[in-house]
Parts: C-alpha cells; structure tokens; sequence
C-alpha cells in the first residue's frame, strides 16, 4: 500500500530535495500541498507535479492523505504537527521542530499518546559520510574519541536570504538553522549526547533584527569528549569538515557538511593514511526510506521527535549562552515529557 503524503509548505527545500525524496520510494505518491496563498498553492502544485494545491491546514487534512510533511517557517510547526497529529497523520516535521525545546516535547508527547510516527528531517545522519564516521568509531578505529571539529560555517544562498536573517519571530538565525544539525550530527556520529554547551554568536554583516548570522560553541559530551562548531551564513569559501580525533587516530572528513551525498574521509593512524569509502545514496531519499518502513512498523524514522528535542535543546543552550557569556545545561527533559 503506498504513502499518500501531503506537503505543509511551498517550500524551496520541497521544491529542491523532499519532492523527489518521497517519488523515489517505490510506494510514495504526493497528493495535495498546502500554502497560505491560494494562488501560490495552485502555482506550486502545477509546478511540482501535485494534484491538489490548498491554502487551508483543514482542506490538506481532508485530502485523502496518510502523512504530513512540514516545510513552513519555524514558528508554524509546532500548530501544524499537533493539527496533524489529532486528524491521525504521520508527520514527518522540518527542523527545529518548534522555536521552544518546550513546544517541541509537546509534539513528540502528542505524536506519542495518538500512536503516529513523528520525525525530524535532519538529514545528515543519512549521509554515508557520517554512517561510515559513526562506524568507525564504534569499530574502536581510532581508539577512544577526545575530541570532535565541525566545520559548518557556509554562505547563505540569495534566494534564502529572507526569512532566516530577518525574521527572529520566524525562528530565524543560524543557530536554530544549522547548529541545530550539527547538535544532532554529533550526537549521531559520536554515539554521545551533550551536557553543556558555551557559545559566542556574532552578527557579520547579513542577518538583521537582532539575528546571529555566526556561531562558534564549545561543548562537553557524556562521555567527556569535548567539541568545537562554527556555523555561518557569511563565509563564501570557507569549506565544510567533521573531525573527530581519537587515542589510536583520526578521522578527516571533508565537505561533507551539506545536503549532497559527497565529501571524503581520511582515516590516520599509526599505521598510515587511509581512504574510506560510503554509500553516496541521496540522504533525503534515504530518510524517506526509513520513514516509510517506520509506518510499517519497522523500526524508527532515521531522526526521531526525540532527537529533534535534544537538537533543539542544545540550540537552546547555545542561544542563552550566547546571551548571557556562561556555559549552559543541555537538558531535553525527556525523561518526563517525552
Ligand atoms: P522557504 O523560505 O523556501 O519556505 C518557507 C515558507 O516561505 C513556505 O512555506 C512559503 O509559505 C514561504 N515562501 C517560500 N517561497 C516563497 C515565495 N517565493 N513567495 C512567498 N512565500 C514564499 O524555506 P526553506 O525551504 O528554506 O525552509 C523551510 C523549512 O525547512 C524550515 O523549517 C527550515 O529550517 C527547513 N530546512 C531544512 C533543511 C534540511 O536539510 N533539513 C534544508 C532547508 C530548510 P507558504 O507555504 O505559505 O506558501
């Protein structure tokens, strides 16, 4: 039996990645989208292929669908989800799932109580790059993990430079953009989760209306590893990596910070350098692969709320650190909400 999705959102990352993502399953088929604009709808919809184009959240859950994809602007998610959630749909939900840890423990409460599989489009962990780095440290091959870089700071395309660098009330800046990724790539590829975080944000020039547009953090895992993260949305060469260093080696990936299955790895040890090979399947066809066998009830989507809570509670973290020049609890609360 296919999926019969229905999009939240006239989006560009839709339009870009998750259109294609869920027509690459062999059982999923895009019904209607949903737009606050009428017209956009009806454009968007003919645009992309889709059936049916709506301007009401009521009129796409009545459309015949088994599941939600969420693409709006931040601050719309959380209402969404929990429309979506009691009219039975699965929701697969964009990050940060909410402006607020707090708002996001409620969907995942909500998703929990009604049976439905909720989860977070966080693609990098569908990445082969990162599967093979979480690999090879599980496989001991470089010892026991100290430390980890990432290297996410990049230049904000010009045909995204709006809502994310003019709108605070829209759950703009960089942090609840991209170190919200990166909280939850390290927390994948380390098998680790956070307990604190301090950061330093910056305005470089792009972002207004009190927005940070560069964010570097420092952070502490369970575990003891500490960490270093600089995102931006300024820095138009600056490359992207994910290290991660251990007490027998280390390992060196390159470009791999992005939503293309590309980028290297280099493994060093003492005995040498070596090159290490991953899948370069597309990472959002993936995760809809996972998602779909989560409705089936086989396994969990690749991303689940949960993880979209701690992704958000550590951009919280950042965030308050920023503000007040101390380091901060990372603290998702899970235990009694979730
Ligand atoms: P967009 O700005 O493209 O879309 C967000 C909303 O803005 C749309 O729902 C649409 O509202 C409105 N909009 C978009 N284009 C236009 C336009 N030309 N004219 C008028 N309104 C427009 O955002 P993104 O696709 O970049 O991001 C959407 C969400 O996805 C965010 O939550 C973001 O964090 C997340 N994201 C995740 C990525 C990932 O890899 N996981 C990558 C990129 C984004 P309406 O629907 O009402 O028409």
């Amino acid at each position: 039996m296919s999926v019969r999705w229905g999009l939240i959102g006239a989006s560009t990352i839709a339009k870009q990645f998750m259109i294609n993502a869920i027509r690459a399953q062999g059982d999923g088929e895009i019904i209607a989208v949903m737009s606050s604009n009428a017209e956009r709808a009806k454009t968007y919809a003919g645009e992309n292929g889709i059936p049916v184009g709506v301007s009401t959240l009521d009129a796409l859950l009545n459309a015949g669908i088994d599941a939600v994809y969420i693409s709006t602007t931040n601050e719309l998610h959380l209402e969404q989800a929990l429309a979506a959630i009691r009219a039975g749909k699965h929701v697969l939900c964009e990050k940060p799932l909410a402006l607020t840890s707090a708002d996001a423990r409620e969907m995942v409460a909500a998703a929990k109580a009604a049976g439905i599989v909720l989860g977070t489009n966080h693609h990098l962990r569908n990445a082969g790059a990162h599967r093979a780095l979480r690999d090879a440290i599980a496989a001991g091959r470089i010892g026991r993990p100290v430390a980890a870089r990432v290297f996410h700071s990049v230049y904000l395309p010009e045909n995204l430079q709006g809502w994310r660098i003019t709108k605070p009330e829209a759950g703009g800046g960089v942090v609840l953009d991209i170190t919200v990724h990166d909280a939850d790539t390290l927390r994948f590829v380390l098998g680790d989760d956070p307990v604190e975080i301090s950061a330093f944000t910056q305005s470089a020039g792009m972002a207004g209306g009190g927005l940070e547009d560069g964010a570097m953090c420092i952070w502490r895992f369970k575990s003891g590893v500490i960490a270093q993260s600089h995102e931006g949305f300024t820095t138009r060469f600056a490359g992207t990596g994910f290290e991660v260093h251990g007490s027998e080696g280390s390992l060196f990936a390159c470009n791999v910070m992005t939503q293309k299955p590309v980028g290297s790895i280099l493994l060093r040890t003492a005995a040498g350098d070596e090159d290490l090979s991953f899948d370069r399947e597309d990472l959002y066809t993936r995760s809809l692969r996972q998602f779909h066998a989560a409705i089936r009830g086989e396994g969990q989507p690749s991303a689940t709320g949960e993880d979209g809570v701690w992704s958000l509670a550590a951009a919280e973290a950042a965030l308050q650190s920023a503000r007040s020049g101390k380091a901060v609890i990372i603290d998702p609360k899970l235990g009694s909400a979730a």
